[in-house]
């Protein structure tokens, strides 16, 4: 059975001052590193064992927290690991997150050798305003001269951007974009600001010392970078993601099309059989540490049909489905719902189906049901009203 793996480092230089993630600075934590990476090891080489090397990863993804700020050796022991204990297939695609600001062209060799093949890096903005107050450790030339060193490795670069950023205009916004789109990196993904409670912008926020771009201008630059991207040759295959032909991220669109995983690491979570597990927690195991041959087809399975889940968890898989498929441009796929849930979409959400299609949020073709123009400005609205059916 094929999947995909992620493996969490959650380490960073600084603590970005809008972020949540599960990362942490590294300073004062470096003697945590290799303990970290040891059980990680562990958890990978136990799980392997318990599927007995029957699963094939074909695509693994090093995110974070900076993947790239602990040492390459760390990186490339974990892909060995992997290789050890799963099948990692040929032409696999191999991701890493990196920032601009912890790559060296050693780090960069090191991981095109161990055969990481896509790069994801971290440049936000080429504004030093906006990359000073989002407190990102990095320049607009220190983002320029990272990309320039990583093409010389990598044939398949992301670069992440935001918008709806404090101190950042329309024209603030699109001229990053100019800057990232004149690279001609494979693939671009940009998101909103998301104010996110205990961190230091929502905290500013809430005492009146942030300004933020209003909702209209938020929508703008989105609706004004996707023609920028568009024009440029990038398709958007995603609400926030768009690529050239051909590289639309494997891994990320196995989250959106409801595809196995298994992630590994702190706050890492796992998704197969039809089941979510939390970092490395995975059920009982058999006596000999490996499942049963028949254990293991139920897994097979319950991966590509959730009928017989029990019903509780059927209704938060099928939230699941539209939480993930409504965001893809092409739209959740009628004939995926059939097979995973055995019964029409329209069973379950024919009602806020015909209201948001009659209201012009969503629209069908080619047995997809996707977002309008209009749907795209609503995403949260329209997904609340699709769920309130369950
Ligand atoms: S580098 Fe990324 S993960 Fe780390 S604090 Fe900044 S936004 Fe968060």
């Amino acid at each position: 059975m094929k999947i995909g793996i992620y493996v969490h480092v959650p380490y960073c230089a600084k603590k970005c001052r809008y972020c949540d993630f599960a990362s942490a600075p590294i300073k004062g934590r470096e003697g945590s590193v290799g303990p970290y990476f040891a059980r990680l090891w562990k958890d990978i080489e136990r799980t392997g064992r318990y599927y007995g090397g029957r699963l094939e990863a074909d695509t693994v993804f090093f995110g974070g927290g900076t993947p790239s700020l602990v040492d390459a050796g760390y990186i490339c022991k974990t892909l060995d690991v992997i290789s050890k204990h799963f099948t990692v297939n040929q032409g696999a695609e191999i991701s890493i997150e990196a920032n601009p600001g912890t790559l060296s062209r050693e780090k960069l060799a090191s991981y095109s050798a161990s055969g990481i093949n896509r790069l994801s890096l971290g440049i936000q903005s080429f504004d030093d305003g906006v990359l000073s107050v989002m407190g990102r450790i990095h320049d607009s030339m220190e983002a320029l001269k990272s990309y320039e060193l990583s093409r010389r490795y990598f044939n398949n670069i992301n670069l992440d951007l935001m918008m709806g950023v404090p101190a950042q205009s329309l024209k603030i916004w699109l001229d990053t974009l100019s800057r990232a789109v004149g690279l001609a990196p494979e693939h671009l993904s940009f998101y909103s600001l998301q104010l996110e409670e205990g961190t230091p912008f929502y905290n500013d926020y809430k005492n009146g010392l942030l300004e933020l771009p209003s909702v209209k201008e938020d929508r703008l630059m989105y609706h004004e970078g996707l023609k920028l991207m568009e024009a440029a040759g990038y398709r958007r295959y995603e609400v926030s993601n768009a690529a050239k032909p051909g590289f639309a991220c494997r891994h990320n669109l196995k989250y959106w099309t409801m595809e196995p995983y298994l992630g590994f690491g702190s706050a890492a979570h796992s998704f197969i059989g039809g089941r979510r597990f939390e970092d490395g927690s995975l059920p009982v195991l058999s006596e000999d540490g490996a499942l049963s041959e028949e254990a293991f087809e139920a897994v097979v399975k319950n991966s590509t049909s959730f009928v017989s889940a029990d019903p509780g968890r059927v209704n938060d898989l099928k939230g699941d489905f539209i939480f993930t498929q409504l965001r893809l441009a092409d739209g959740m796929d009628r004939g995926l719902y059939a097979r995973l849930f055995g019964r029409p979409i329209e069973d379950d959400f024919g009602i806020p189906l015909r209201k948001l299609i009659k209201e012009g949020f969503i629209e069908e073709a080619e047995g997809r049901i996707r977002l309008t123009a209009s749907g795209l400005d609503a995403t949260n609205p329209v997904m609340e009203e699709l769920l309130s059916a369950l």
